[in-house]
Parts: C-alpha cells; structure tokens; sequence
C-alpha cells in the first residue's frame, strides 16, 4: 500500500523523528555545581584530568618492597628490614636497593622500590627477610599514573552523570561540575472524565494516570514538572491553561488528550487556531493522532488520551524530544534489534508497537510480546523490557526477524 502522506499533517515515523529533532533546541544553560548534587545532570563540557592516578606507586598486597635488579636471580638473598610503611603514611628516608621495606595494601611504596613480595613467600627473622626466586618488576604495585593519566580525557559534553562517573571524578577530587541546566515541561490532562488520584470516582470517570504517568516518566529523566493540571473540556479552560503553561517558563509543553476531531477534542481545535503546525498524525500505533507544533515558541507536544498512545509516544517520542531539549546526546538509550518470538500480524502502512520481555537464547536476543490483545496497555507495560515496533511495509512478521526494540 502506498501512504499518501500530506506534509505537515500525517508522517511516517522516521519522518516524526525527524522533524522532532531538528525543531527542539538544546538549552543553552549551564550552571556548576557540587559533584554530590549532580546524578542525573547531563554534562555541559568535557573533563579532563588535572593529575595522574594513583598519584605514588601503590603496594596492592601485605608484604615487602624490593629493588628488582637486586633480586634478579634464582638464589635465596637475605635484606634488612629498612622500615614499615601503611597506608596513608609517609616515608621521607632514602633508601638503598640492598635493602627492602614492609608494606601494607595500599601503602605508597618508597624509591628505589619497584616490586612487592606477599609476606607469605618470604621467611622473616630478627628483622631480616629471606626470599628466593626470581620477581618481575612492578610484580604486586600499581603505578602512579598506570590508570589515569593527566590530561586524559574523562568524560565528555552531552554524558548523562551516573553513579559510576560521580565515583570516577571524586577519585581525583574533582568536586564541581558544569551541568546542563535542568529543562522545565509543562504537563496537562485534558477531559472532564478525569479525577485526581485519591479523589472517589463517580459513575464514569476515570483517574488520570497518564499525568502521574508522564510525571514520574520525566522525574526518572531528571526534567522538572513546571506544573499543570486536568483541564476540562472546553475551549477557554485550554487556552487558559496555555497561557499558563506560557508563563511558567517552560522549555516544553506536553499535553494528553482531545486530539480527535469529537465535538470536545479542544486540543486539536486549539492548534489549528493557535499554534504553528509541525504534524497533526503519524502513522504509528498506538499513537497516530500525536501532533507536533510550537506555541508562541514553545514546542508543544500533544498526545492522544488513550494510555496506551501515551506510553508508547513517550518512549517513542517525548523521552527523544527531551534528551534533545537537555542536551542528552551521548547514548541517552540503548536502541537494539532482537527476534521476534512469534509469527505476528499487522495492517500496512503503519509502525505497531508492542511491549515485549526479551531473552537470550542461543546466543541470540529474543523478544517475545507480552499480549496480542493489549500490546501497549498498562498491564503489558509494567512487566515489559523493551517497546519493539513491527515495520510499516509488512503485513506477517515470521517469526525470528529482527526487529528495533527500545529498552525501558
Ligand atoms: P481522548 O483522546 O481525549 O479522546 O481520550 C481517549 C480516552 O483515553 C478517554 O476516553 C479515556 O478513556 C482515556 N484517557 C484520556 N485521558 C486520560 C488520562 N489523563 N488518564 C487516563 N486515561 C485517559
Ligand atoms: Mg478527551
């Protein structure tokens, strides 16, 4: 089937993607701050290490320092025990290679001292040591520098700050860290069917999950809820809460909800009249009315009501935007390809979305969808690995074809 896609109104995906990403801005923001408050900020400059590590030579075992080139032969050799260094002490004699040192872990092993000996693997009497065998030099010693070099690239612009990364630079001491501002969304519900959580429901309402949904999706990518709120259906209550969402400064509004072409679909009725259009529909499900426009210069991102839509445009869609928005380039999500499990079936000339658990078998990665019935529900979502979408051209997906997953 071919797709008569009119621009600006009804995109394939791929096409979606691309007009996301080349409307949303990075922020240009930064701010320094203290290396503890900063898990989850994304990086606004490369690091570079300022010293070398481990700054000394570091003994790795409980035992004695040696000269190499004194024990360089298999014979049994007797050295006086010059000293004891433990970790975190200092040394200030010199010392010759006839001589050797003990040492803890983690003690700086003191010049002319290029091997350690496990304590174990030498006699020791009257502080004199008797070793026999031949040792490697730097045998049982990290070098300074033998890590990390100075000037060694660390980490770079656009790395999301990980627990891994805060343990890398503390190593080294650095304390502060130049980090991306943090970007504002605007998030609302809209649809007088909608009640707040802890509320009683009355006959035919629902709760409004997709913006506790949304609220924690974006808490987990480390970007700030200006506010929001469930707007009921009707024009002057939407542009109101537009206004709102104006003022509060946002870097990007979100919206569920409204955009099919009932009587009360405000929100589609409001873009039409008050926004500047990137697309209206893609050919996606679930998901195919998300539209993508700017209001008075805010990318402004509405999704369907559905659940279902909403899950799968945000891990389709929204967490892209805001990676972009934030300044999140450096894999901000493992993307990958696995088999499917089973024979699938699909209508053409639209990408279906489907939450799958995903195995290894056999040396290879296989996802299996979680239901046929509800392929992106709430219940399939919550016990999902990965999103993985069928193609837009196929009807039959045999099983084992490769197909792009996205992990959660
Ligand atoms: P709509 O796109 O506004 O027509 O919404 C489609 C359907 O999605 C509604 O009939 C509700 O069942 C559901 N829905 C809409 N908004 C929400 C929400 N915020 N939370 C949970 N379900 C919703
Ligand atoms: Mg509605």
């Amino acid at each position: 089937m071919i797709m008569n896609l009119s621009p600006l109104v009804y995109v394939t995906l791929d096409q979606a993607l691309d007009i996301i990403n080349q409307n949303i801005e990075e922020i240009n923001g930064s701010e320094i701050i203290p290396l503890e408050q900063s898990l989850g900020k994304i990086l606004a400059e490369d690091i570079y290490s300022f010293t070398e590590f481990p700054p000394f030579d570091v003994s790795l075992m409980d035992g004695y320092a040696f000269c190499s080139e004194a024990i360089d032969s298999e014979g049994e050799k007797e050295f006086v025990v010059a000293s004891e260094v433990y970790a975190g002490g200092a040394v200030d004699e010199t010392f010759n290679k006839n001589q050797c040192v003990k040492v803890a872990t983690g003690a700086a092993v003191p010049k002319p001292f290029d091997l350690v000996v496990v304590q174990e693997e030498v006699s020791v009497k009257e502080g004199r040591v008797k070793i026999k065998g031949k040792y490697k030099k730097g045998e049982n010693i990290k070098k300074a520098g033998e890590e990390i070099q100075k000037g060694q690239l660390l980490c770079r612009k656009g790395q999301k700050v990980d627990a891994r990364l805060i343990n890398l630079l503390a190593t080294l001491g650095i304390h502060r860290l130049k980090v991306k501002q943090t970007p504002l969304v605007y998030l609302f519900s809209t649809g007088q069917e909608l009640q707040s959580l802890g509320k009683t429901l009355s006959f035919g309402q629902l709760y409004d999950s997709n913006r506790v949904f949304l609220q924690s999706a974006l808490k987990q990518m480390d970007v700030l809820v200006a506010g929001g709120h469930i707007v009921e259906d009707d024009f002057s209550a939407l542009e109101k809460e537009m206004e709102e969402a104006k003022r509060s400064q946002a870097h990007l509004i979100i919206s569920t909800g409204g955009l099919s072409v009932g009587e009360k679909d405000y929100v589609a009725q409001f873009i039409e009249k008050c926004c500047s259009v990137y697309f209206k529909k893609v050919a996606i499900k679930p998901g195919r009315p998300l539209s993508f426009s700017s209001f008075e210069g805010i990318p402004f991102l509405s999704l369907p009501g559905n659940p279902a839509a909403v899950l799968v445009c945000f891990y389709a869609f929204v967490r892209k935007a805001l990676a972009k928005r934030m300044g999140w380039s450096i894999h901000p999500f493992l993307e990958f390809k696995a088999h499917v499990a089973i024979d699938m079936v699909k209508k053409s000339g639209r990408v279906e979305f489907y939450f799958g658990k995903v195995k290894e078998e056999q040396s290879r990665l296989r996802v299996e969808p979680i239901s046929l019935t509800d392929p992106a529900g709430a219940f399939s979502a919550s016990r999902a690995d990965a999103l993985f979408r069928l193609p837009a051209s196929s009807t039959s997906i045999p099983k084992d074809m490769l197909v792009d997953c996205i992990w959660l």
